[in-house]
């Protein structure tokens, strides 16, 4: 594996979201002397916060999945994850209501969602699920280290002998067609194909290989930090300055001090002028380049992955309301190909419907609830919506949706708190206006993502969504991993994910 190789004592990590967080934390572990310099006055990026009339929002992921990859990264400085970040349970990990006014309990614990998956559809369907999730576990176990939580310094070294056993169980076909294989229920095939979405490709597009986010939710299951998902990222701030790591908060790194293809100093907003052997970039990508002075080179232009529409609500109790539900609508294949192939929003929408205090009842003031309704939107790059224009009378009709399908009454109660939307996410300096980096297109994952080194860079290494392993929390913060293992070399694994290992079914 190629490393900065040279000097790797004083490290600059340049933001304090998960991806910054993680390589701080796995580089200071290793003895190194970390500095992350962050724009925002906290840690957390696009595991935002925005406190607002007594409601503790939380602006980024709701759907918070492999709490041992979480464990991993408190383990690189010696620390429990438990003694500073209660993970709650959440289950079921979804409520999947469909247009046909069916509903299903997903939960992760297998005979349970034998139980519900045959009531819901009959006992070929449940056998057909046991199957499925039995591949689902194979195919996690099987691309793990080899293709998740691997360097690549070229696409030759994915030729391995896991590769092959990747291929052989499927990871190289379309997700959907690998789901249609063991159920044949419309309905539950969506319970186990929508979270391509995540990966900002349609299922009928997307590798099976990223069925592993099914695997993520649906089978090792979801978990909600206690005080909000800000906790997880004040929790590994706190474990980092504990160990050392010292956070530059309110500072933006205007300048990288290079020659020779080497940084030798970063520069904030501050005047501050930080000494460096090695920097961690986890800026968006045309960033990134802009601050190296390079232009990627690749032959075919990047693909932004969709974006979202998210709207923050304020409620009268709705104790019956789960903590995710998925409000599916009618339509399906049309609705990625509204967003994805015509950039416009979903005729007929499926939303999101996350209700944190279902888990959480402080988060929003007494007798109150807290919603997050995502819907999934047209990115920039491809749409044709002003969203100053049209984001209000859009985000109503969502509420009506919610309304209708979910929650009878709710306007009469609701007060909107706020509201994100693609030219929202644009703001903040996201590309293409979409919070969810790249798609992961085949020429877009893996040795063909955006290499966490830059050519012609000796000692700069880039972590978080846009380059390996991709966009989500568990990936963020493996990508501060492989990050730190390109400056340092591969560091002995901790035993918290050996364990997991041992463990797996
Ligand atoms: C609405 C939404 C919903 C999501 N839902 C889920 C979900 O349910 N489950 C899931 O797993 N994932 C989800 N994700 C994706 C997940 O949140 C991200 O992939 C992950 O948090 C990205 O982390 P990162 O560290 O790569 O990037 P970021 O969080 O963007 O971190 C980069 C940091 O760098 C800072 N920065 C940028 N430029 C500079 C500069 N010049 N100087 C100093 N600091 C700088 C930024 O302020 C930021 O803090 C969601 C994301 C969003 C936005």
């Amino acid at each position: 594996m190629r490393t900065t190789g040279g000097r790797s004592d004083r490290i600059v990590v340049v933001g304090a979201g998960l991806a910054g967080l993680s390589a701080a934390l796995h580089l200071a572990g290793r003895g190194r002397e970390v500095t992350v310099v962050e724009r925002y006055p906290w840690p957390g990026g696009r595991a935002g916060r925005l406190d607002i009339g007594g409601y503790r929002i939380d602006t980024g992921p709701t759907v918070i999945t492999m709490p041992d990859i979480i464990d991993d990264v408190f383990a690189a400085v010696g620390e429990t994850r438990a003694d500073r970040l209660e993970l709650l349970p959440v289950d079921p990990a979804y409520r999947a209501a469909f247009a046909d006014g069916s509903a299903l309990l997903v939960h992760t614990d297998a005979e349970r969602m034998s139980a519900a998956v045959e009531d819901f559809a009959g006992p070929d369907q449940a056998a057909g699920y046991r199957r499925l999730r039995h591949w689902l576990q194979r195919l996690y176990r099987t691309e793990f280290d080899g293709f998740i939580a691997a360097n690549f310094d070229s696409p030759l070294s994915l030729l391995t002998p896991s590769l092959a056993r990747l291929a052989a169980i499927g990871g190289f076909r379309k997700w959907d067609r690998m789901v249609k294989r063991h159920i044949t229920d419309s309905r539950l095939q969506r319970v186990f194909t929508f979270q391509s979405l995540y990966a900002g490709v349609a299922p009928r597009d997307a590798l099976a290989v990223y069925a592993v986010i099914a695997y993520m939710d649906t089978v090792a299951g979801v978990v909600f930090p206690r005080g909000g998902v800000r906790a997880l990222p004040d929790a590994l701030a706190g474990a980092g300055t504990d160990a050392g790591v010292r956070f530059c908060y309110n500072a933006t790194v205007t300048e990288l001090e290079h020659s020779g293809g080497h940084v030798s100093a970063v520069h904030t907003d501050q005047g501050e002028r930080i000494d460096c052997d090695a920097v961690v970039l986890t800026t968006e990508l045309p960033q990134t380049y802009a601050l190296l002075g390079r232009k990627p080179r690749r032959v075919l232009p990047l693909r932004p992955a969709p974006s979202a529409v998210v709207a923050h609500v304020g409620c009268a109790a709705a104790p019956d309301t789960a903590h995710h539900t998925i409000l599916f609508g009618e339509s399906w294949d049309q609705t990625f190909t509204d967003i994805i192939d015509d950039g416009q929003p979903m005729r007929d929408p499926s939303l999101l419907v996350t209700r944190p205090t279902a888990s959480d009842p402080t988060l929003a003031p007494d007798g109150r609830d807290l919603l997050y309704v995502l819907a999934p939107a047209p990115n920039l790059d491809r749409g044709r919506v002003d969203w100053d224009a049209d984001g209000n009378r859009y985000v109503d009709n969502m509420i009506g949706h919610v309304q209708e399908r979910l929650m009878p009454g709710l306007r009469d109660h609701a007060k909107v708190l706020d509201v994100v939307t693609p030219a929202d996410w644009a703001r903040q300096g996201m590309a293409a206006g979409s919070p969810f980096a790249l798609a992961h297109t085949f020429l877009q994952t893996g040795p063909f993502r955006p290499a966490n080194m830059v050519r012609g860079i000796d000692n700069a290494v880039l972590a978080g969504g846009s380059t390996v392993p991709g966009v989500g929390v568990p990936t963020a913060l493996i990508s501060g991993r492989l990050a730190a293992d390109r400056i340092t070399g591969i560091a002995e694994r901790s035993t918290t994910r050996l364990d997991m290992k041992a463990r797996w079914p």
